[in-house]
This record gives C-alpha cells, structure tokens and sequence, in this order.
C-alpha cells in the first residue's frame, strides 16, 4: 500500500519525485482514447526504472507458447498487445549533457492527470550534474475527439544560464515486449519519410501483418514566437528524428509542439496509410495545439455528462471513483466492434490486452447504463463474429454439433491460454458470454438483437453445455467434472455450484429464446435452424432433462450451497486466523498448499448468487455470504465488487463500504503491489457497480429500473446518471432521500424502495427518507 498520491476531485497529482514509484506512477497516470493509448513515460531520456509502452487497440502478435508440458487442445500461440512505436520521445540536449532526471538532482517535480479535461501534466526543475538549472512544463494528451491523434507541448527554459539547446523529437519503432520471449521483437520496418519538420515510420507486425504508420509534425516558439526550424534528419533503423538547435537566454522559454499521429491498417488498405496520416497530421497543426485540446476538454466533458459519479463529503472516495471512470472511458469507448476491454487497458502489457470473461461479467454493466446502447451491443458483436472460432475451439477438445467454447482469453476469437486447468476447465465463461446477452436485452428491451444476433450464440454455448455434462448412475442426476469456477485457487473439481448453475440457466434461457424468436420472427428463426441444423424438439428435450436432473453440491447442515464436491473436507481456518505474513497467499504459499486451503480467491458461489439474486431468499442469500466471505482473500481485484454488492443487498452498509474502498484506491494506492504492471482496468467497472448496485441498489425489475439506495456513513450524498430505455436519469442519495430528475423527453417509472414512481419527462421528485 502506498500514499504518494495527493488528492484531488478531478486530479490525480504526484508533488515531488519518486522514482523508486515511477513505474506505478507510469501506469496510473496512463493515457488512452480507446483506439491508441500510453504509460505516463517522460518526453526526454530517462535511464532510471521504468516501462515503456505504448499500444494500440487490437494490434496484437501471436507469440508461440510450445511448451514441454504441451497438451492437446492447447492453442498455437499467446496473443499478446505489443509494445508499439514511441511517439512521445523528445530529447533535450543541455550545451552537450543529456537531459535525464535519474542523472540530475531534482529540485522540484509534480505530474498531474487532469481527468476532467484528459491530459497530463507534468512540470519539474531539475540541475544537471554540470549545475545548469531548467524548468521544464510538458502537456500531453490522446484525442478523444480525433481518436488517431495526440498531441505535446513541452516547454523548457533555463534558470541560471544561457546556452544550446539540442532538440530531438523522435518516433521510435524499435521497441520490445518485456513479455515476450527470448526479447524477440515484433515489428519490421515497411517505410519511412524524413521533413524538415517532422517525418514518419510505418511498421508491420510479423506473423499477423498488421500495419501501423506513426508519425510526428514539430513547431516551436520563443518568446511566444514560431521559431524557423532547420532540422537535421536522424534516422536508424525504425526510428526517424527531426533535430534541431535553439539558443536560449536565462529566463527564455523555448517551447516545441509536437502532433503525433497513429494510423493503423485495420482501418486503411496498407497502402493509404501514410496518405491518411499525413493528412491527419496536417489536419490537426492546422487546428492549433489550444485548439485540439479544448476539442479535448469538450470531448471529455461529453463524457462526464452521463458518466460522473459526485459524492459530496469524501474528496478520496471522490477522486477515486473518477479516476475508475476516466481509465475505463479510456480504454474502450465502443465505436468499433473489433475491439474489446483488456485487463490492464493500454496501462501495461499484463494479460497480453486481450479479452477476459470480466468484459462480460463486469464491463457490460457499466457501459449498459453510462453509454449508447451500440457500445455494449459492439461488446456483444465481437463475440458473435468470433462464433465460429468458438465452434472450432469446442471441435479440437472433441465437442460436436455446433456446440462452441469461447476462449478464456483471446484477441480474435482463438483460445491464447494453456494452462490447462484454465483452457479446458475454466469454462465459465461461455455462461457469462450468455449472461450478457440476457443483460442486454433485459437492460435495453432490444429484443431484436436476440432474432438477429444473440440467439445462435445462445444455442451454441446449450449445446456445448449439454455435452460438458455426463449422467452419473450413481446420483442418477446430471454432473459436472473437471472444471475450475471463478475460484482459481481450486482446479479439476467437481460439479463446481456456480458453473453447474450457470449452465443450467444458460440452458433455460436458450429454451425461453427459442420460443420468443419463433413466434415474433418466424422467419428469422426459420433461418437459423436451418443455418446451424438446430433440432429443436430433441435439442431442448435434452437441454429440458438436464435442467431438471442435474446434480448441485449442497450442504444441508449449514444449508449452503458449496462450492464443489468435497469442499467441506478442507481444514476449516478462517481468513481472519491466517498470520498476515502469509497473504497474499498467491505470493507465500506454493501453488499446492493453496489449492488444498479452503480460501477462496474471487467471488464463485457468490457470484452464481449475485447474477441470479432474484432466485434466492434474503436469508439464502445471507447464510451463504457468512459462509463465503470469511474464507475468501480478495487476491482478483474483481472480488470485493461482488462482496459489496451483496453485503449491501444485506443491509450490511458498513461491509459494503469496506469492500468498495478495497476497489475503488487499489491503483491509486497500489493496495496489492502490482499497479506497475498497469492498472486493473476491468475491475474498475466492479467499483462502478458497488457504487450503483451496492450503495444505490440498482436493478432491473420486470422491465423497470429499480434503486434500493443508502448512504454511506462519511457521504453527504452522492449522485449518477443512468441511461434507460431512451430516457436519461440524474440519482442523487443525500440525507433527504432519493431525488430523481429526468433530464431527457421520455417519462419513466421507476421504484424507489419497490413503490412505483412516475419521473415525468424534464421533470423531478424527490422520495422523502
Ligand atoms: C482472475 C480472472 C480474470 C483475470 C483477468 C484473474 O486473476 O482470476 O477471473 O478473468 O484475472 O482479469
């Protein structure tokens, strides 16, 4: 844990050097505009501690993972996000000595990430080992309003001399994964052009093909004047510079604009790309550095209208909260249904950027009510058009008649992991594919994306369910063996409760949407029998018996549901009476004595409970959180998220609380010591949804927004906007009640402690507390 962070509502401010923190500095104070993204690495050199990175969405390289343990079934490759050109690098040469802050002594420095506008800020003095003093301010930014655009203004000026001053500005293509094996690299260089005020680099990736052009246009001014540039190209291999010389006096500031622009071929004929980028580039000088950064501000603003969250009382709780938003609106904004929400977003290469059933599970929830519905149906497309690599998935570990596995982690719809108690068991997360899609519909009413879309993904993920399980003669019941739920701190159980009840349900759904396409679309359902050869009649005859016959582990003295078989033979000792040296037990323990331990590494029966909460009684409900929650160590940040949301559904405010904060700082205060890797991304959405499902007690009831709201003890209030059904809801919880303004034309009704409300259009009211 760490508190180096100062706070701020709508910052995020390190005040003073650490460079012993620059790594987890570099990863909170990320960049990204969900087509191309950053770490906060300095513009000039530095050689002390840090990763350099740079990504842009769904370029990616398949790296080979043939192992000695190689299993059949196990896929080709590990796709991962690579480490694409540096086009934030400018370097400073002072009279002959490198700028370099691990080389100076650093008199002053503060960073900033301002989140309302969307840019970083940092500015420094530093004296270099020969005594010369500069002051440096460097602003920077990836356009949300022109998302293959970004710009620099980096501003020096000496204190105590006058002298040369050795600009570079430079893109970068010869950069390397730290993950990757063997430090092979990634990309060759197809082409580059020199200016004299700028250039370009155009890079492909090996094996995949992709194409990136990166390019860069400098200015520069003194005394508020543009300055005549005369450049001298510098190239190498993979990398272009424009370096040029400028005097400058004690006290004179010297400041250099730099556009950057990145193009890639998933959007362009690899031919164009260096037309397009030139122009983007021209576009964007044109317009003006202030120009393209109020765009910015505007474009954020845009943003913060729907999804801000404002909690009066709690500047931390504040700051924090925001800083999930921002990072989130950062990495994924849903234009393009090829691209999808990575783990560490573009803050790290951990988790190779791809996709994760925490989309699904986490990330929809939060785009569903804060954003267009065409950003989670985009989530939902990149999962249908990867059908048919899940059909082949299934195929290649034996499944047949359309039945399809979607990957545990993929790029393009190919299984990238081989762990093969994760590959093959892991299997949960073909229900959550299908749970989002029941999310969707029931959030948006959008039925026809179920006649068009959802119900041949639905058919293929029952069919692979019906086949996973076998019939037991002892039991004389339907089980479910060798899998590991969410809890990866168990694998190769047997009949884990969350997976078996997942695909049952998965199954009734499919049943349920199989009669609601046949009779509104006839036609359409006409068509997609005969497309995947559905058997209907003996199809959900099958999918019905296995409903009604399968096997769930439960145990009638405490009358909980558990885990899997077996579970209860595990010695007993509660989290609470581990010695804290030896947790994270990830961290202390050898992989064997935790997979005999009862602990729990992430929400597995709770998460079955809190994705099917309507099923259960309050009392269920609570018996099986008493039992859960003392034996679970939180160690995936998408843990606490759930324990907060049911505590809450308890009652139990002051639990809820504690579980949000353990989500909602664990970046900002590096809680699990591994924000340097990059920032847990998608388990923002988890702290999204403590705050509206835990504290406001959002659900969707029978087609209607329902809000069970409390208010957390150290708040004054705290206030969202949810989109629903066309009409645009401001919430706000204080110590009054719960006041609710419509901002859009469309009359809603809402239930406020379950009592019906009618928000007229434009209009409000407040439910007295
Ligand atoms: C969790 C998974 C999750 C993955 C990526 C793992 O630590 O156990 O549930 O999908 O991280 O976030």
């Amino acid at each position: 844990m760490k508190d180096y962070i100062e706070v701020d509502e709508w910052k995020i401010i390190e005040q003073g050097f650490n460079p012993h923190h620059n790594k987890v500095s570099e990863s909170i104070f990320s960049l990204g505009n969900g087509r191309m993204g950053q770490r906060a690495n300095f513009e000039e050199a530095y050689s002390g501690e840090t990763l350099q990175g740079n990504y842009v969405a769904g370029v990616y390289y398949p790296d080979k993972t043939r192992v000695g343990w190689w299993k059949n079934g196990y896929p080709e490759y590990f796709a991962k996000v690579l480490n694409a050109a540096n086009w934030v690098g400018i370097d400073i040469n002072i009279d002959g000595e490198q700028l370099d802050l691990a080389k100076c002594e650093v008199l002053q420095f503060k960073r900033e990430l301002n989140m309302q506008e969307g840019y970083l800020k940092r500015n420094f003095t530093a004296k270099t080992a020969t005594g010369k003093i500069i002051k440096v301010e460097a602003l920077r930014f990836c356009s949300m309003a022109d998302d293959e655009a970004g710009a620099i203004k980096y501003t020096i000026t000496p204190v105590n001399f006058t002298g040369w001053l050795t600009i570079t500005p430079f893109i970068d293509g010869d950069v390397v994964n730290k993950d990757s094996n063997y430090d092979e690299k990634f990309w060759d260089e197809i082409k580059k052009e020199s200016w004299n005020d700028g250039g370009f680099l155009q890079m492909r990736t090996k094996k995949t093909g992709f194409e990136v052009a990166t390019g860069m246009l400098v200015s520069a001014l003194q005394n508020n004047e543009p300055v005549k540039l005369h450049t001298q190209a510098v190239t190498k291999e993979k990398y272009i510079a424009a370096k040029f010389k400028l005097q400058a006096a004690e006290g004179q500031s010297t400041t250099i604009i730099k556009y950057a622009a990145n193009l890639s071929s998933q959007n362009y004929a690899a031919a164009d790309l260096a037309a397009n980028l030139k122009e983007t580039l021209t576009r964007i000088s044109k317009k003006g550095f202030d120009v393209i950064l109020q765009e910015q501000a505007d474009a954020w603003a845009e943003k913060w209208k729907m999804n801000d969250i404002i909690i009066e009382g709690d500047a931390s709780a504040q700051q924090a909260i925001r800083f999930n938003i921002f990072q989130l609106n950062q990495t994924y904004t849903g234009e393009d249904d090829r691209l999808n929400i990575g783990p560490k977003g573009f803050t790290g290469e951990k988790y190779g950027g791809s996709t994760y059933w925490d989309t699904e599970a986490y990330c929809v929830p939060f785009y569903l009510s804060t954003a267009d519905q065409k950003v989670t149906r985009n989530l939902l497309l990149y999962r249908y058009k990867q059908l048919g690599k899940a059909i082949d998935n299934a195929k290649l570990l034996g499944f047949n008649n359309g039945a399809a596995l979607y990957p545990m982690v993929t790029m393009d719809g190919t299984e990238c992991h081989n762990e093969w108690e994760i590959t093959f068991e892991e299997i949960h997360r073909n229900g959550a594919i299908a749970y989002a899609i029941f999310n969707y519909v029931r959030y948006t009413a959008d039925e026809a994306y179920l006649a068009d879309y959802g119900l041949e993904v639905l058919i293929a993920i029952a069919r692979f369910w019906s086949q996973r399980v076998n019939w037991s003669d002892d039991k004389q019941q339907y089980v479910m063996l060798g899998v590991t739920g969410p809890n990866e701190y168990e694998n190769n159980v047997n009949n884990n409760w969350y997976t078996s009840t997942l695909a049952t349900w998965c199954m009734k759904y499919t049943i349920e949407v199989v009669e609601k396409v046949k009779a509104s679309e006839p036609a359409k359902y006409t068509a997609l029998v005969n497309k995947i050869s559905f058997k209907e009649e003996e199809e959900t005859a099958r999918f019905t018996d296995i409903i009604s016959k399968m096997y769930y582990p439960y145990d009638e003295k405490q009358q909980v549901f558990l885990q899997q078989d077996g579970y209860l033979d595990k010695e007993q000792i509660l989290v609470k009476d581990l010695p804290a040296v030896d947790r994270p037990i990830n961290q202390k323990w050898s992989w064997d004595r935790i997979l005999r331990s009862c602990y729990i590494k992430q929400a597995d029966v709770l998460q079955g409970i809190y994705f099917f909460e309507d099923q259960y009684d309050i009392e269920t409900i609570r018996r099986n959180f008493d039992f859960y929650e003392p034996r679970t160590v939180h160690e995936s940040s998408l843990s606490p998220c759930v324990h907060a949301i049911l505590a809450a559904k308890l009652g139990d405010e002051a639990r809820a609380y504690e579980f949000y904060l353990r989500t909602a700082r664990l970046d900002l205060d590096d809680y699990n010591n591994d924000t340097e890797d990059g920032c847990h991304i998608t388990s923002m959405a988890g702290t999204w949804m403590s705050v509206i499902e835990g504290f406001g007690g959002m659900r969707v009831i029978n087609g209607k927004l329902s809000f069970q709201p409390f208010l957390p003890g150290k708040w004054r209030s705290f206030s969202f906007h949810i989109g629903f059904r066309g009409a645009v809801l401001n919430i706000k919880v204080s110590k009054e009640g719960v006041q609710i303004k419509n901002l859009s034309g469309t009359e809603t009704t809402v239930l406020v402690y379950d009592k019906e409300q009618v928000v007229k259009a434009n209009d409000e009211l407040l439910v007295e507390a």
